[in-house]
């Protein structure tokens, strides 16, 4: 049998009070390259040193015990060291002086040899005795990776049971606010259909929505997100007092179904939810207080309506919470088929108008004034266009634009604005030749191979300089593609025009995005700017933004300015320029910008009004 270095290295316990045995023992396991026995003298000793190795008893590889041991009911020990079903199974060799059949305890111990107790008479002999050593060693190790392998077995399938909890869980809850995630919100509304066409028993279903989560979550980072959204859960449950079918379904999107309620009562408990959030959820982050608010659309389920599956009564709610943001956020809208047929036209119709407007010229320009605050001189005009239908009705590009893109359309109208936009500049008169426009381009610009040779062409032949252009792209675009965005504004830079990011704050991935952005101006989203003499939480934020852009090296444009007031805010904010409705609507002449008495606007010393976090 073959020395295992394995079998060396455990340890053997030697019981013998004989001091000539215990040495020749020791001896023969020395000369066989066993270096871990220890010996004991008697069985005081022996339970001492078993119980100092309790914890790490599968260390020991063999006890080899004196029958004669003083001290020590040797019967009871074997037994208990090779009982099958503790741990702490040792194999043993009990030395016996000599094998007498008569006696009662020599019998009982030799009834334990299917447990690994072995009687061996002395005096012994190394050729015989290691080969009973090597065998209750093998025997050991055995049984220890047995033992193990069971443990092993036993762990992955209590973990097994464990992942497959959390999966039946997760299967039907959403796992940041343990409320229901849309499986399970899919499920009660495909009963409460089945209940409303059998039954005639309707519902409603609220699409809750947090107003710009994105932006708490990009300035804060995502933990404080995760705590924002599960703070909200908690509100609404305390509302509801529990009755709550609440399942979360986008990012900051939860839907309520409340079953039974007819078009006052949903409205009501809506109502309810966006009160108290506005008026007690004050949310606080180590750096800021942040007041938030939802929008929520409301869908009804009644059996009047043809509704088959759940997708299709959440996608109402969706588009009527859609529309809650649309008309300002934190505002509480039912679903209203003639709403959506205002946003969502018919494309199919829309499609020979804007042919007809490209072909026939029905398009125009409208300018707006952007003024710098520092000394209220018009900076540039913002290109806005407009579309006119036959009958003379002008439609605003938030109707057209859309549909021009998903119809394959827009660059067409994003050339013919460039083409009117210069050959404007270049009919100025000599008085004018200052002025600058900044031109919108579609998020789809960059796909247009023509638009740049186009460009350059066209500023070639007006003799105009390139930069009295500006073009200006959303920030939602933009980030959409941005590889292919910053090597766009990166050529048309190269001609010399400039670059504004619009819309920011809406999209608001991420700061970073800014950081590698080669442009020269980023426009406040006017969301932003309509409510800030009364939003605390958007002051917090025009600042974080103007902050940041200016550690950029980028001007800031504020857009939507209405008020006096908010001017005042916005220059205490440090925002570089201004455009909105008080500084000039968007006009087919360029605004005379004497008409501009915009200093009184503009008080040297704005601090009484109130302002946080200033
Ligand atoms: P935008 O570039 O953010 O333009 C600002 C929009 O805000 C304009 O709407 C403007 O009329 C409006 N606005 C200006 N001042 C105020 C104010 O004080 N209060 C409020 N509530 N609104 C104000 P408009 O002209 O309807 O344009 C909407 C969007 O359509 C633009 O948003 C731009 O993204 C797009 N767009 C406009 N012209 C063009 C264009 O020539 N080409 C392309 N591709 N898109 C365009
Ligand atoms: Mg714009
Ligand atoms: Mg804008």
């Amino acid at each position: 049998m073959t020395k295992s270095i394995n079998h060396l290295h455990k340890m053997i316990l030697v019981a013998e009070p004989n001091e000539h045995h215990r040495v020749q023992i020791e001896s023969i396991f020395s000369e066989y390259g066993f270096d871990r026995v220890y010996s004991v003298a008697d069985g005081i000793r022996l339970k001492a040193v078993l119980k100092k190795f309790q914890k790490k008893f599968e260390s020991i590889g063999l006890i080899i015990l004196s029958y004669d041991l003083p001290n020590c009911n040797i019967v009871d020990l074997c037994g208990a060291l090779a009982d099958e079903h503790t741990e702490l199974k040792v194999p043993v060799i009990v030395l016996t002086n000599h094998i007498d059949a008569d006696d009662p305890n020599l019998k009982k111990l030799a009834d334990l040899r299917p447990q690994g107790v072995t009687l061996v008479e002395k005096p012994i002999r190394a050729q015989d005795f290691m080969p009973l050593v090597y065998l209750a060693l093998v025997l050991k190790s055995e049984r220890d990776a047995a033992h193990q392998l069971q443990e092993r077995a036993l762990t992955e399938l209590a973990e097994h049971k464990i992942l497959e909890a959390r999966l039946k869980y997760l299967v039907l809850h959403d796992e940041l606010t343990g409320v229901g995630n849309r499986r399970s919100l899919e499920q009660t509304l495909q009963l409460a259909i089945h209940h409303c066409q059998t039954y005639k028993q309707s519902g409603a279903l609220l699409y809750l929505d947090i107003d710009r989560f994105n932006v708490i979550n990009d300035i804060e980072g995502h933990d404080v997100g995760d705590r924002l959204l599960a703070e909200l859960v908690g509100l609404i449950r305390s509302i509801l007092r529990g009755k709550v079918n609440i399942a979360r379904i986008g990012a900051d999107e939860f839907c309520i179904f409340l079953p039974n309620a007819r078009k006052d009562e949903a409205h009501h408990t809506a109502e309810l939810i966006r009160k108290e959030v506005e008026d007690s959820f004050k949310f606080a982050t180590p750096n800021d207080f942040y007041h938030v608010t939802v929008s929520i659309g409301i869908a009804l389920l009644t059996p009047s309506l043809n509704i088959h599956h759940p997708s299709e009564l959440i996608a109402k709610a969706h588009q009527a919470c859609y529309i809650a943001k649309k008309h300002g956020r934190n505002l509480v809208n039912l679903y209203n088929s003639k709403d959506i047929a205002a946003t969502h036209f018919n494309d199919v119709q829309w499609v020979p108008l804007l042919r007809d407007a490209l072909k026939f010229d029905r398009f125009f320009l409208t300018f707006q004034p952007v003024i710098r605050i520092a000394d209220g001189v018009i900076s540039h005009y913002e290109v806005l266009l407009r579309m006119r239908d036959e009958s003379g009705k002008v439609y605003t590009p938030d109707i057209f634009i859309p549909v021009a893109e998903r119809m394959g359309l827009i660059h067409n109208i994003d050339m013919w604005v460039i083409e009117h936009a210069v050959d404007f500049l270049a009919s100025l008169s000599p008085k004018q030749e200052h002025v600058t426009l900044t031109i919108n381009l579609s998020g789809f610009a960059f796909q247009n191979h023509q638009l740049f040779p186009f460009l350059q062409e066209k500023i070639k032949s007006a003799w105009i300089s390139p930069k009295r252009l500006i073009f200006e792209i959303t920030e939602t675009a933009t980030i959409a593609n941005f590889e292919q965005t910053r090597g766009m504004i990166a050529k048309l830079r190269s001609l010399g025009c400039g670059f504004a990011l619009d819309d920011f704050g809406s999209g608001f991935s991420s700061f970073e995005y800014l950081k590698n952005f080669p442009v020269d101006f980023i426009k406040i989203d006017g969301q932003f700017i309509l409510n800030l003499l009364n939003d605390e939480t958007d002051q917090v934020l025009v600042k974080a933004m103007v902050e940041i852009a200016h550690k950029l090296g980028k001007q800031v444009i504020a857009e939507f300015i209405e008020t006096p007031q908010v001017l005042s805010i916005v220059k205490t904010l440090g925002v570089d320029y201004a455009q909105g409705f008080l500084l000039g609507q968007p006009e087919e002449k360029l605004l005379d910008q004497t008409i501009l008495s915009l200093v009184k606007y503009l008080p040297e010393n704005s601090t009484n009004l109130q302002i946080f976090n200033p």
